[in-house]
Order: C-alpha cells, then structure tokens, then sequence
C-alpha cells in the first residue's frame, strides 16, 4: 500500500481548494475567524507561487441565518433565494479578508450547463487560467440562483471535482468539519478509526461513507468518495481534511500527514477525455453485447452498429451516452448518430447502414477517440 503522499504535496503547481458549509457557518451565520484562517492560509500559498482556486459552500448557510430562518427552506424558490442572500455576504467576507494580504479576488458562479458544452467549458476554462495568471484567486459556487434539478452539480463536491478536471489541477483539497474517512461515523462511535490513504475507492468505501452524513452542506461524505473516484480516475489526488484544524493548508504543504489522502491512477487523463467521463452528463444508455464490449475493453476498438443490442434514451448527434454490457458500465462516448437514427442501424454490419440522405456518414457508432473507458 502507498502511504507515502509526501511527493504528491512536494510537486503541486495547481490546486483546488474546496470548503464546506459546515467548516464555513457557526450559529450566527458565516464564521469569520475559519474565513480570517483559510484567507490567510492560502495566501501564503499563492506567495509561494502556488495556483489556487477556491470552491466555497456557505452560501444557503449564511443567507438561511441571515434572513432568521431556522432551517434551510425546502422549496425551490426559497432555497434559491437564500442562497442569492447569501452568496453576497460570503463573498464580501472573502473580499475583505483576502485584502488584507493584498490578494485580489474574483466570483465565479457556474451551472453544470455551463461545463455540458464545449464551447463553454472551454471559454470557463480561458477565464479561470486568465485570472490566475494575474493571480487573482477564483472563488467558485454553484450559481444556485438559478440552477434547476436538470442543470444542478447536485454538490459542491461535484463542482470541486469538475473544476480540478477543468482546470487539469494536481490536487483537490475537501475541507470539511470532519478529519477524513473513518470505518464508521467518528460523531457517533468514538472507536471509529480514520483511514488514513485509499488506493482504490471500492463498493466498501462507498457503504462506509454514505453512514457518514453532512450535517449543513448538501454533500456528505458520499458525495466526496464520488468525487474522489472522478478526480483520481483522471489522474489526479484528493485529500479530505478538516478544515478547523490551526494551519492545516500549511501543514499539509510542509509534508505533515492529516486526514484521508486518495491516491490517483499512474497516468492523468487527457483533459477532452476527462470531459467525456466525468463532466458531460450522460444522455443515454447504450447496452452491447460481449462481443463488443471484448472489442472495446480489450483491443482499442470503437463502438460499431452490430454490437449494439438496445439502447435507453432520446438523444441527438454528439451527445455522451453511456456503454453497458450485462448491466456493468463499461465507458461513456460520444456518439456520431441520434438515437433513433441508431435504433434503426443497430445490430446491422456497418457496410449495411445507409444514411437516409444517401451516404454512410460514419462506420462507428461512438468513435475511440469519443470514448473513455470507467476504470476496472
Ligand atoms: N452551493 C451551496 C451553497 O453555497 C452548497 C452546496 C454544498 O454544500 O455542497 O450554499
């Protein structure tokens, strides 16, 4: 087992730093001191020429208590309105704290929409990488204002996750109010023992972790074990700390080891490719059968019209789907065809399909180059 996560902190040029509600709110709203400690904290990293990027929660926190509700509202609307309330607050609190240390910063509120197409995310990406080149530190929440279910990240692990991909960075850090993953919930059993590195995120780690709830934020401990296995299935590590802990950016930085680390795969994946897998949302479902899914697990190849034996959904050109065979999940693609243009040509040898139009725009259904692989 590798414990030695030392090398990976020793080499960050690029990080993702994501902060919960719980870490972020106490009673009366947003807690100054944790926004005072982490301002200050990251500003030392940014001076020692470290790129950082914050994705903060808190906003539907603070906005809850700001406007004297007892709990965050359950409706729609309600929840969209504290967190506007909110986020401006929250925001305000980051402004002052990091000019103190002459660091300037800057809000940056996105829907998973704007991460779904290209064009976008890559227009998301151009500004991010400009502002850090003027070294003006991102500060990213989910635009809940107007985010609906279809368009939601869901949490901001999922938005921490998606950014470190966006932003191909080396490390993603989950500041939470508790110190990592323990084999059972630390706020109920004391014997609970934390684990301190995961090499590979199994269906055990993921029982575990969803007995562990949040206790403000939407995330959960489950919402960052997925988190994990899209980040370090691109190549890249992720440590979940608690963030209340005196000087825990430095500490961490300084080699020092705290909370639960999780090692990534060897080779990082090619940012076109991290999109397919883990940022577009699936709009179907294509089931193969074992005969093309040996073709494409096993010998590089893409997904042909024969091997398709049913597919879910209504999708157009270009959309990501999902491949299954026997029920398992295999990858996600992109594929060249609609879903009823392949509901037509399924099971049929590719030299057989011929377009309405006349032509055969395409031999493959979903390309290899449109296709990652989920890893084993
Ligand atoms: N975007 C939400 C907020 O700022 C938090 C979501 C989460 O806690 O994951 O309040």
């Amino acid at each position: 087992m590798n414990n030695d996560h030392a090398p990976y902190f020793t080499t960050v040029k690029r990080v993702v730093i994501k902060i919960g509600s719980g870490v972020l709110t106490e009673k009366n709203g947003l807690n100054l001191n944790v926004i005072k400690s982490i301002s200050q904290q990251i500003s030392i990293l940014i001076d020692r020429g470290i790129e950082v990027i914050l994705v903060s929660s808190g906003a539907m926190a603070s906005g809850t208590k700001k406007i004297g509700l007892l709990q965050r509202p359950v409706d729609i609307p309600g929840r969209q309105a504290v967190a506007a309330v909110g986020q401006a607050g929250l925001i305000m609190e980051y402004e002052k704290s990091f000019k103190t240390h002459g660091k300037k910063v800057a809000q940056i509120l996105l829907t998973r929409e704007d991460l779904s197409s290209r064009k976008r995310y890559l227009n998301a990406r151009n500004t991010l990488n400009t502002l850090l080149s003027w070294q003006v530190l991102p500060i990213i929440n989910e635009n809940d204002t107007v985010a609906v279910e279809e368009i939601r990240f869901g949490d901001n692990d999922n938005l921490a996750a998606m950014i470190s991909l966006l932003l191909d960075a080396d490390l993603l850090i989950s500041l939470t109010d508790i110190d990592g993953l323990y084999d059972s919930d630390p706020r109920s059993n004391p014997a609970a023992r934390l684990i301190p590195v995961i090499n590979k995120i199994t269906r055990k780690t993921e029982l575990l972790a969803s007995e562990i709830p949040g206790a403000l934020g939407a995330g959960g401990m489950l919402s960052k074990i997925k988190a994990a296995k899209k980040v370090t299935g691109a190549g890249i590590p992720m440590i979940i700390v608690k963030g209340e802990k005196e000087d825990i950016l430095i500490k961490l930085f300084s080699s020092e080891k705290h909370g639960t680390f999780f090692t990534p795969k060897e080779k990082k994946l090619a940012s076109r490719k991290s999109w397919i897998a883990y940022t577009i949302k699936p709009a179907g479902v294509i089931n193969i059968d074992d005969g093309a899914a040996e073709a494409i697990q096993n010998m590089g190849k893409s997904l042909l019209p024969c091997g398709i034996v049913d597919i879910e959904g209504d999708f157009g050109v270009g959309a990501a789907v999902r491949l299954q065979a026997s029920g398992k999940v295999l990858g996600t693609g992109l594929v060249n065809y609609s879903a009823s243009d392949i509901r037509n040509i399924m099971g049929r040898k590719t030299c057989d399909i011929l377009h309405p139009t006349g032509g055969k725009p395409y031999n493959e259904v979903v390309h290899r180059d449109n296709l990652v692989l989920t890893p084993e």
